[in-house]
């Protein structure tokens, strides 16, 4: 049970995702086998767009539920789910012994028309909180955003949406990934102002390719801080130099989030096992 790991200092634990090839399943389960060795608290598998790859979702986590024997926490999207798809789902979880999922929203699917996406079933991730809630024990993570999500309007805005998950029974909370601490600082002080007590992960991408910048950080649209620019800057045409030094600069951002007491550190590990490890073997 996850909820169980909160008694202790900082819980670890961080993020996989499914390859695109079906043959490419082996790799992750070699990944996963060498995660393993780490000890995490949880381990949690992406869902693709509009639930594209759902099914591979549900196997790995089964695997890393039962072969791994570390808890898994599958991601799902409101965006490509009605009732029934849902509950459908929820089932398939609960029968590979899978107990907890990371409720989202999701983002509009390249083949999903603006009138689809605008008309789909559940329109927040709290409406699929509330229904898993009450139609499951399962426990309950959700996304939230150090430096707000793009499509809020204001700050308040966001906290207020983010307490009404709390309210509606999330267990924990996963930041996007930020890279400058102080961010992360200001937030958790405005989530516990906001009456928002649930433990929240903070999510670090550890910047081992410039490429990185151009694919999952440009999408999160979090602030990249000089310190860090500068090193992609640097390292722009030295593929090992840049891997050590976003390595790095991720180990030094850890030990100051444990240092300052957050309750969880999320690895967004890229399927690397090798940097993960470096990180953990560091900074815990
Ligand atoms: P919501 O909580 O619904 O929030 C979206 C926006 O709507 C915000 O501006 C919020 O303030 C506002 N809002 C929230 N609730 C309400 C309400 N009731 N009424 C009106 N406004 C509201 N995407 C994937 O496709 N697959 C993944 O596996 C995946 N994993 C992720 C993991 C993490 C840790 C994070 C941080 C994001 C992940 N995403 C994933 C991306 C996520 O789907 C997008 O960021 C999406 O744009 C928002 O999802 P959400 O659950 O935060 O949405």
């Amino acid at each position: 049970m996850i909820k169980e790991k909160y008694n202790k200092k900082t819980v670890f634990s961080c993020e996989v995702f499914p390859p695109k090839r079906n043959d490419d399943i082996y790799d992750i389960f070699k990944t996963l086998d060498e995660i393993k060795l780490l000890n995490p608290d949880f381990i949690s598998v992406t869902y693709g767009a509009g639930g594209s790859n759902s099914k591979k979702t549900a196997t790995i986590a089964a695997y890393i539920q039962n072969i791994c024997e570390v808890e898994a926490l599958a991601h799902m999207t409101a965006v490509g789910l009605d009732e029934a798809s849902l509950t459908e789902l929820l089932e398939e979880l609960k029968k590979k012994q899978v107990n907890n999922v990371l409720a989202l929203r999701g983002d509009k699917p390249r083949a999903m028309t603006d009138e689809e996406f605008d008309n789909r079933y559940y329109k927040h991730a709290s409406d699929l909180i509330k229904v898993i809630n009450e139609k499951s024990d399962m426990f309950i993570a959700a996304a939230c955003y150090p430096e707000i999500h793009p499509e809020s309007k204001s700050k308040e805005d966001d906290l207020k949406y983010l307490k009404l998950k709390a309210d509606l029974g999330v267990d924990c909370f996963i930041t996007q990934m930020f890279f400058d601490n102080d961010i992360l600082y200001r937030f958790l002080e405005d989530m516990r102002n906001a009456g928002i007590n649930v433990p929240v992960h903070a999510g670090i991408m550890p910047i081992t390719n410039v490429n990185l910048l151009g694919t999952s950080v440009s999408i999160s649209v979090s602030s990249v801080p000089k310190k860090l620019s500068n090193l992609i800057a640097k390292y722009s045409e030295d593929p090992e130099g840049m891997k050590k030094a976003g390595t790095e600069y991720a180990i030094n951002q850890v030990t100051d989030l444990i240092k300052h007491g957050v309750e969880g550190i999320h690895i967004y590990s890229m399927n690397k096992s090798d940097v993960t490890t470096e990180i953990y073997k560091a900074a815990f």
